[in-house]
């Protein structure tokens, strides 16, 4: 399996080859190696469904330490789903670990069990940054032994006004810590992330800068904020393919 030769060892390739990986894709193959070293901070600008969850997931899982139970990696993502999503990525890549706990924390759920779920010991923790900000605020979350940063769709979550929010949480994690920056798109705002808190990344683009992936058709339409959900429910109801 060519992941090997990236550097992910034996039995993450094993839980990865059993999902259907059997070759990188190109973010993956570039990407991986360049975050395995575990001492670059990384601006990966990539759309959704080039292969990124796993670009970083793998080298995380592989940096992460399961036998402390410190908190040493960190996924911020714009949306619960996303999150939900990464997180069962992650637990879907790392089947063969035994003591590693990944926590999602996100908000409109009960805040008391994800706060159990910390306190139990989380080395890696995938969150939204409003619940995250909350945990912080009341100590439940310790950023300071923290190695890795993960932004994942930084553009989308500037868009929802979350840049107050990671300009604190990037400025009160430990200097040392390498950020892996994924975004779509390059706007002012997420350069400026770039600038302010990392050192040197190595930048990587996927494709055409700003273009959505071509496999993917996008449709919208105009409906109230409230008939959001049942009419999305609706449209993939009419379009199950
Ligand atoms: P992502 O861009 O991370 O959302 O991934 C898009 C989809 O591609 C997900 O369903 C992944 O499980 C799948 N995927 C990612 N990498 C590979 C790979 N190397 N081979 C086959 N499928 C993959």
């Amino acid at each position: 399996n060519p992941f090997s030769t990236l550097g992910i060892r034996h039995d993450i390739v094993n839980a990865i080859t059993e999902l259907g990986f059997e070759n990188p894709t190109p973010i993956q193959e570039q990407s991986i190696p360049v975050l395995l070293s575990g001492s670059n901070d990384f601006v990966g600008l990539a759309q959704t469904g080039t292969g990124k969850t796993a670009a970083f997931g793998l080298p995380l899982l592989e940096l992460v330490n399961e036998n402390n139970r410190a908190t040493q990696a960190l996924v911020i993502a714009p949306t619960r789903e996303l999150s939900v999503q990464i997180t069962n990525d992650l637990e879907r890549f790392s089947t063969s670990f035994k003591k590693l706990n990944i926590v999602t924390v996100y908000g409109g759920a009960s805040i008391r069990d994800q706060i159990m779920k910390v306190k139990r010991g989380a080395q890696i923790i995938v969150a939204t940054p409003g619940r995250l900000m909350d945990l912080l605020s009341r100590k439940v979350v310790d950023l300071s032994t923290i190695k890795y940063i993960v932004l994942d769709e930084a553009d989308e979550m500037l868009n929802m006004g979350f840049k107050e929010d990671i300009d604190e949480i990037l400025s009160t994690t430990p200097e040392e810590k390498n950020v892996w920056l994924f975004s779509a798109t390059m706007p002012r705002e997420v350069r400026e992330i770039s600038k302010n808190y990392m050192r040197n990344p190595q930048e990587l683009t996927m494709g055409e800068r700003n273009q959505g992936n071509e496999n993917i058709d996008h449709q919208y339409i105009v409906v109230d904020e409230r008939d959001k959900y049942s009419a999305l429910k609706r449209f993939v109801d009419y379009t199950p393919d």
